[in-house]
């Protein structure tokens, strides 16, 4: 049996194709695709054909923000059934080596990610995937929020490895749709100033609208140091998550910290060496995190969702039909200025 697919030949090719239908083996779940976000990284490919090390080598099936009803469960599936509602989370790690025994799933060396050279995604009618990797959505859920769940979970990480908590004051820089979501778990997390670094009009009102305490929409480093020390009693802010691969802005974050403060990185950086007031880590004892993906996210973000303490339903700018996906991608690459998620739906 055939089903549909879109298949990226090669950068701007993108097309609906007829592909196999995936059979779930044991464990594994077969799910019906309702919905897939489409991310930055699905745009760098489908314009540029790689992102780094990664390169499209052959033709790829993008995608990997999704959500979906269960159509079938392989042998010895006993959590899931035909009719559940489910996110799935996209990468699928060895489960053997000292990095996934030890915890730190998503350092797996293994992991075969969707949508990541030369792993498949899930823009298609059917994909194939570990029933331990598919998370049940509660009804009132929808599957454009469940495919929200993937690009919350970055945000629900960065947190963590910031140790964001109740009063915590944060610097966020960049409000692009990590940074917003970063945003939104930081919030939730009960942190008591979140101040976010933005140029972009229609970020910063979006960053003010999801619960942002201040905007700052300079990016020169005195202002906005200046304005740290005058939101934390002259003290500097216990957390700042890099959110835009800007160089100065982790320049700034590392003036902008209390002695002891962390400084978590998530964007990546498009110029590898960035300088550094390597005696201001040393002396203020900085610590540097790093967010490479997340780990047990998803259940975090589905009780978020369910109670209403996070919304991500503001995020999402624009719906395309699924078998416009090539529309979509443009409407991403083209648009991004306006858009901050471009939702594909079944
Ligand atoms: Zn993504
Ligand atoms: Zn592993």
């Amino acid at each position: 049996m055939k089903i549909k697919a879109a298949v990226l030949e090669k950068p701007h090719v993108l097309g609906i194709k007829e592909v196999d239908m995936p059979r779930p083996g044991a464990g594994e779940v077969l799910v019906k695709v309702k919905a897939v976000g489409i991310c930055g990284s699905d745009v760098h490919y489908y314009v540029d054909g790689r992102i780094g090390d990664y390169i499209v080598e052959k033709p790829i099936i993008l995608g990997h923000e999704t959500s979906g009803e269960i159509a079938e469960v392989g042998a010895g599936v006993t959590h899931l059934k035909k009719g559940d509602r489910v996110a799935l989370e996209p990468g699928i790690p060895c489960g053997s080596c000292q990095q996934c025994k030890g915890g730190t799933y998503n350092l797996c060396a293994e992991v075969r990610f969707h949508a990541t050279p030369p792993y498949d995604g899930t823009f298609a009618e059917y994909v194939v995937h570990p029933a331990q990797f598919a998370f049940k959505l509660p009804e009132h859920i929808s599957f454009a929020e469940g495919a929200m769940i993937e690009p919350l979970s970055v945000g629900i990480h960065a947190t963590r490895q910031g140790g964001v908590g109740l009063g915590s004051r944060v610097l966020i820089t960049g409000a692009g749709p990590i940074g917003l979501v970063t945003l939104l778990a930081c919030k939730a997390a009960g942190a008591g100033v979140i101040a976010v670094v933005e140029g972009k009009q229609n970020r910063a009102d979006m960053a003010y609208k999801l619960g942002a305490t201040q905007v700052i929409s300079t990016f020169d480093s005195d202002k906005i140091v200046a304005e740290t020390k005058r939101l934390s009693d002259n003290y500097g802010f216990d957390t700042a998550i890099e959110c835009s691969g800007a160089g100065p802005a982790a320049q700034t974050a590392v003036r902008a910290l209390k002695r002891g403060g962390t400084l978590v990185f998530v964007g990546l950086f498009s110029a590898l060496e960035v300088p550094m007031d390597l005696n201001a880590i040393t002396q203020k004892e900085l610590t540097f995190k790093g967010v490479f993906r997340y780990k047990n996210t998803y259940p975090t973000a589905i009780d978020l969702l369910a109670s209403g303490r996070i919304d991500v339903k503001p995020l999402i700018t624009v719906r395309f039909p699924w078998d416009k996906v090539k529309d979509a991608m443009d409407c991403a690459h083209k648009d991004a200025a306006n858009q901050i998620k471009v939702m594909t739906e079944w």
